[in-house]
């Protein structure tokens, strides 16, 4: 049996159901926030009062991190999914399930046995805010979801052993998504690997989905980076290719396999944004969504390529940059950039294009040829110029000069044409590679919590 983990606010029911969930499995049952008392001799209000919170989750952490890895069900305290490495512990060869309430069944459960206050908020105030502060990592540490509001807590603890046994998607659903996959365009072993998963005799019921939604996308390097971090983690996922013309199909069999996520690819990152329930703010801003979460029947979309554009440029000096493009990709560089303070300057083939993005993200703009007289100290290119097939360079070797750092953001070749010129006139370089490497680091996080160390991301895609 994996370990069966419950997450979620406190007063969600966690220990109760917890409590009656290990009975039913014959295990035991570990409250962490339990442990943390006997290690300490302390209660859990007396280290909040003598020593901060900050203690308690230093205790916090080293109680989950030796944790048995079998047959036992945890329960944990409400605020150990903001921490990464409680996630890579809590997760590993784990169910995770989230249970949630609505404030009004929370404030009622907490009036009846209170614990120390988080904020100096009015109760109700400080759970509705310190929900809302955790949502995205709730959301990420959700295998499933019990809503425990209206429920008894045999009911809610019934409700998690039938999952455990039987699984989200029936039978049906899971054979129509496999013809599904199987009419597209799937390279034999993926298509046998799915049909053991979705429809095998010995499938394994907890196996959730995620993958890379575009059209075309069977270039995507993500399946197998994050089929590789799936091992390391121990996590039970499988991460496939939903290739389709239409954003709506690719949602709609996302939504009948229950998939934990998906990565938005071209021509979709504008589109998917019309099937979403809720957007994140820098993904509003840009326009553009390359991350969906699911979770407890909430689709939110999330943009991942602006921090891949600017985790690169941390210890860049000099804030003058010119942006070349005006597309999809420019418009979440537009919002690094100038979330850096950069004055940023788009030149763009199509000039409309370059104003339009300009003004909607506070940028200037100029025609392609202004270039020269800019003396940008970073330049950026979002157009396709470079990308395999084409061997093209937009820029000429005269306008580069040694002082400049030269960011590709095209990583097909890993050293594009551009690349090699800016590295011959002696440039700072920074390869489109590295974009990828940093927003897929963000989207494992966004899908389960976990902070993956960039180098073992540039391992595995090495
Ligand atoms: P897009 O929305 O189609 O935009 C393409 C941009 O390139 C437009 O500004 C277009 O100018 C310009 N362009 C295309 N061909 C050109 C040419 N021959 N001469 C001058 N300008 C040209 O595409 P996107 O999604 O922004 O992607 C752009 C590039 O970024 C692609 O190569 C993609 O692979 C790369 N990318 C990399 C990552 C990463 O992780 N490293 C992530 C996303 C994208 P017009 O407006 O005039 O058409």
């Amino acid at each position: 049996m994996r370990r069966i983990v419950l997450f979620g606010y406190r007063g969600t029911g966690k220990t109760a159901i917890g409590t009656i969930l290990a009975r039913g499995l014959n295990v035991p049952f570990l409250d962490t926030d339990t442990l943390i008392e006997q290690e300490s001799g302390r209660t859990i209000p007396d280290i909040f009062r003598d020593d901060g919170e900050e203690r308690f989750r230093a205790l916090e952490r080293d109680v989950i991190a030796t944790l048995p890895a079998r047959d036992i069900v945890i329960g944990t305290g409400g605020g150990v999914v903001m921490d990464p490495v409680n996630m890579e512990h809590l997760r590993a060869a784990s169910v995770c399930v989230l249970l949630t309430s609505d404030l009004a069944t929370i404030g009622r459960r907490l009036a009846r046995a209170p614990r120390p206050p988080l904020t100096n908020l009015p109760q109700n105030e400080e759970i509705a805010q310190v929900i809302t502060s955790r949502r995205r990592q709730y959301a990420a540490s959700a295998d499933f979801c019990v809503d425990t509001s209206r429920t008894s807590t045999k009911e809610a603890a019934d409700r998690i052993l039938s999952l455990l046994e039987k699984g989200v998607v029936p039978a049906p659903e899971r054979a129509a998504a496999f013809r599904w996959f199987a009419a597209g365009p799937l390279p034999a072993p993926e298509h046998a690997r799915l049909e053991a998963l979705l429809t095998g005799p010995d499938r394994d019921v907890q196996t959730r989905f995620l993958g890379v939604a575009g059209f075309p996308c069977s270039h995507s390097k993500s399946p197998l980076l994050f089929n590789r971090l799936f091992k390391r983690y121990d996590l039970n996922y499988h991460y496939t290719r939903f290739e389709d013309p239409s954003i709506r199909t690719i949602m709609q069999v996302a939504h009948d396999i229950d998939a934990k996520g998906l990565s938005v690819t071209i021509p979709f990152k504008k589109d998917v944004m019309a099937c979403l329930d809720e957007i994140d703010e820098a993904a509003q801003q840009i326009g553009a969504v390359n991350t969906v979460v699911f979770s407890c029947g909430i689709a939110r979309g999330y943009n991942t390529d602006w921090l891949g554009i600017q985790k690169p440029l941390a210890g860049h000096k000099g804030d003058r940059a010119v942006l070349l493009g005006a597309g999809g990709v420019a418009a979440a560089a537009a919002y690094a950039l100038t979330d850096l303070d950069m004055e940023v300057t788009i030149l763009n083939r199509t000039p409309q294009k370059a104003q339009e993005l300009a003004e909607h993200s506070g940028c200037r703009w100029k025609s392609w040829d202004a270039f020269s007289g800019i003396n940008p100290d970073l330049v950026v290119n979002a157009t396709s110029i470079g990308m395999q097939p084409d061997t093209g360079n937009p820029l000429r070797d005269d306008q580069l000069k040694k002082e400049m750092t030269v960011f590709d953001l095209v990583y097909t070749p890993p050293v594009t044409p551009l690349i090699a010129a800016a590295r011959k006139a002696g440039c700072t370089t920074i390869t489109g590679t590295e974009v990828f490497i940093h927003q897929a680091r963000e989207q494992f996080r966004l899908f389960f919590g976990i902070d993956v160390p960039d180098t073992a991301i540039r391992e595995i895609l090495a």
